[in-house]
């Protein structure tokens, strides 16, 4: 099914997010994390690629079991900074033989490396620009990933939201957010984007806090803020790896509540391949989706 459609028919979409393991880790590790997610009941289930390296190759794999053999909705995730556009439109093809709609298409970060040869003529420089193409391929529901707190890269957060609305106008259908731990964020971004008229669904990526190098790496990368209510859980319970899962998960289920309450269209939980996280997690909020349909 159409994830788009998925969005027509439920309240709140609850979908998960999984890595495939490392090349050198055999790829039936992936499968015993999704023989316990499934009793989730997720909306979707979408598998990340890697930029680089040979993780990428299982991205379409893993996504097709799930969709073939657990019979729940897959979302392949696809980056063009590492790709020809020719290797992209074979990826398509791929893609199309194991029955996968649905793709998240991406940028992906610009690599460290000073001599990485990046843009040039034989790739697409901007998701939008790949997006484009994955529209005019005519088949696949297309999601595109936004940034509550603006991307690290982009000079402005006006700039930002006018390159997503680029995005949605070269097919977009749903949008998925970049992790972020104050809600308040989520709200004033939903606001400006309703402003620039971008009304797609969004899903709100939660990200629970299992130990204090994720915070770190985390925050590092996605440049989100920790408002105060968060820093106090890190400060008291950062040295406690327990306590600090504990409160983690206590944290994103609140904030998937007030979420909820708010009307927000999806939560995206990044489970890290942590099913016993997620179980938990999504088993606090069970009756309120089961109650409000
Ligand atoms: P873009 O939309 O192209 O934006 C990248 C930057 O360029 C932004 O700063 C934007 O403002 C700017 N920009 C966009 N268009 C223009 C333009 N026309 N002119 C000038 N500037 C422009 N990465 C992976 O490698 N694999 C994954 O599986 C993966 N999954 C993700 C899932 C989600 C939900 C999210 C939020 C991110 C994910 N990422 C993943 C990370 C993502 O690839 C990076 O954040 C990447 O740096 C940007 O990708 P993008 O598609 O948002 O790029």
């Amino acid at each position: 099914m159409k994830i788009k459609d998925i969005f027509e028919t439920k309240k709140t979409v609850i979908s998960l997010e999984v890595f495939p393991p490392k090349i050198d880790s055999p790829v039936e590790t992936i499968f015993k994390t999704l023989d316990q997610l499934k009793d989730i009941n997720p909306d979707f289930i979408s598998v990340t690629y890697g930029a680089g390296g040979k993780a990428k190759d299982r991205t379409v794999e893993i996504a097709s079991k799930i969709k073939n053999e657990y019979h729940i909705e897959s979302l392949a995730h696809l980056t063009c900074i590492s790709a020809t556009k020719k290797q992209i439109k074979e990826s398509f093809e791929e893609m199309r033989v194991n029955n996968i709609e649905n793709i998240l298409a991406m940028r992906g970060d610009i690599p460290e490396d000073p001599d990485f040869d990046f843009p040039n003529p034989l790739q697409y420089e901007h998701a939008s620009d790949l997006i484009k193409e994955v529209k005019a391929e005519g088949d696949f529901s297309i999601g595109a990933a936004c940034y509550p707190e603006g991307h690290v890269d982009c000079e402005s957060k006006v700039k930002d939201v006018k390159y997503l609305k680029q995005k949605v106008e070269m097919g977009a259908e749903f949008l998925i957010t970049q992790l972020f731990f104050d809600n308040e964020l989520f709200y004033r971004f939903m606001d400006e984007i309703d402003l620039a008229g971008i009304n797609l669904p969004v899903s709100a990526g939660i990200l629970p806090v299992l130990n204090k190098n994720q915070i770190i790496r985390i925050t590092k990368l996605a440049g989100c803020a920790i408002p105060p209510k968060f820093q106090r859980i890190l400060n008291r319970y950062e040295d406690n790896p327990e306590a600090l899962k504990e409160a983690g998960e206590a944290y994103a289920i609140e904030q998937i509540i007030d979420l909820m309450a708010w009307g927000v269209r999806g939560i995206h939980l990044y489970t890290m391949n942590k099913p016993d996280t997620a179980k938990r997690i999504i088993g606090n909020i069970e009756n309120i989706r089961k109650l409000q349909g």
